[in-house]
């Protein structure tokens, strides 16, 4: 099955989806959108109100932040794919819990990720970071190339915190405005991706001197 099909495939999983108890509070699944062969895969933590009514992610307050990020380093939305840790509205916007992380990303989040095998995957917020880095701290490593089973990561500020923490947006203005740096080395010479330096502690994390 081709990127394209996999994703339409995984959107009417979701929309029908009983694998955790957010199926109750959802009124239109929100499985992610973008182009099935983007570079960039953008991941943040779960539908909010706007997202659970209209069925697509980062439409209210964040949503138009996040859209503003993009064009501040020339890019559109339209050209990145767009998705989040858990696929259904978490009741009255709480956090959500392991378990539906657990059967939302091992059921979704890992197909799409495989399906659209982005150049760099920038993770919005802490749980969206927890996914692939369980231990870090996001304000140590906002911002830095970490390379995790492969896959380069660039754990970032959700911007709805960066809007009600004015003091973090300058720091997400400024990891956005390397993101074009890093996709390009990640694309011209993936060798130096692929090929990270001294394994350092966490084993299965390597952090990315080079860029
Ligand atoms: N916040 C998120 O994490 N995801 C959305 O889709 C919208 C807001
Ligand atoms: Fe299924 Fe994910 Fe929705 Fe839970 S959040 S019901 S696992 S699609």
């Amino acid at each position: 099955m081709d990127a394209e099909k996999i994703l339409e495939q995984v959107a009417r999983e979701v929309s029908v989806c009983s694998k955790c108890k957010l199926q109750y509070s959802r009124k239109k699944s929100v499985p992610g959108e973008g182009p099935a062969n983007a570079d960039i895969l953008f991941i943040g933590e779960g539908p909010g109100f706007h997202e659970n009514e209209q069925g697509r992610p980062f439409v209210g307050a964040a949503g138009k932040f996040l859209d503003e990020l993009l064009e501040g380093i020339g890019m559109e939305r339209k050209g990145v794919f767009i998705t989040n840790v858990v696929k259904c509205r978490p009741p009255g916007n709480r956090d959500p819990e392991p378990a539906e992380i657990g059967a939302c990303t091992s059921s979704y989040l890992e197909r799409q990720i495989q399906a659209i095998n982005p150049k760099v995957i920038v993770t919005l917020g802490r749980f969206s970071m927890g996914y692939f880095l369980p231990d870090a701290r996001i304000s140590s490593i906002h911002g830095q190339a970490i390379m995790v089973k492969g896959r380069l990561i660039v754990p970032m500020y959700h911007p709805a915190a960066a809007l009600h923490q004015q003091s973090l947006k300058p720091a997400l203005e400024k990891d956005f405005s390397r993101l074009p740096q890093l996709i390009a080395k990640a694309i011209e010479k993936p060798e130096t991706v692929q090929k990270p330096p001294e394994e350092k502690s966490p084993p299965q994390a390597t952090q990315l001197t080079l860029f």
